[in-house]
């Protein structure tokens, strides 16, 4: 009994040491990053909530680059939920053809603007659950425009801030519910949005998929990836 008791002891002491050690080292990758980039902020361009919105959706397998091509004309169109609730599917889809999976996201955004109306009297709404009810619009573009529009305490994962954390040994999970989960876990409420932007411009800068530029990486110290500078296939 007092062997057992020993036991569960020293796995709680090794667990919370473990647990203190990855706090640490996530405090100090977070300093690294907002002296590397201090201005890293969201690449989407939009004037209020819901063009911001309108944008997330786009976003998904389409890059920001593409997204503000095409939201830059989009806009000028149509920039509210009433006048996007009035378009056909087919004249939204001419609009954002230029996107991967143009014609569910066409569909999605003139299903959720007409949400919008019913529901918000045409504002965006500012908690999770009612915008994951919202068609298109899932974990991640719910994290942004709450993070971004709303200064919520969110940490988006996209494919970026998930590579990067792998890299580094933060998580291992490869759903990014999970490895946001995980990451909160040990970041201040307001350091989180922060740390999404930087995590993704280092991702985008450095730490690209195919070849990370390890040698002028300002993380290599901290840094145990294993194919540091090899090209990846
Ligand atoms: S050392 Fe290489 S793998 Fe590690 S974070 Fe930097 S660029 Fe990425």
């Amino acid at each position: 009994m007092r062997e057992n008791n020993r036991k569960k002891l020293s796995q709680r002491v090794s667990c919370s040491n473990e647990r203190l050690a990855k706090k640490d080292k996530i405090a100090k990758i977070l300093k690294i990053l907002a002296e590397s980039y201090p201005g890293a902020g969201t690449a989407l361009n939009f004037n209020t909530p819901f063009e911001l919105m309108i944008a997330a959706i786009l976003s998904a397998q389409c890059t920001d680059k593409q997204v503000n091509r095409i939201t830059a004309g989009l806009f000028k169109k149509y920039n509210t939920p009433r006048e996007f609730a009035a378009l056909s599917p087919e004249k939204l889809e001419e609009e954002i053809k230029g996107c991967g999976l143009y014609r569910n996201k066409s569909k999605y955004i003139i299903e959720a603007s007409r949400e919008l109306l019913k529901h918000y009297g045409g504002l965006v709404p500012q908690t999770r659950e009612e915008l994951e009810a919202l068609p298109g619009v899932g974990w991640k573009t719910a994290g942004v425009v709450l993070g971004v529009a709303f200064e919520g305490s969110v940490l988006p994962v996209d494919t970026h801030v998930r590579r990067v954390a792998h890299r580094l040994e933060l998580s291992e999970a490869n759903d990014p519910v999970k490895v946001e989960k995980e990451l909160v876990d040990y970041i201040p409420p307001q350091q989180r949005m922060p740390a999404h932007h930087r995590l993704i411009a280092h991702g985008r800068e450095i730490c690209s998929a195919r070849k990370p530029a390890c040698g002028i990486c300002c993380l290599q110290e901290l840094c145990k990836y294993p194919s540091k500078g090899e090209e990846r296939s």
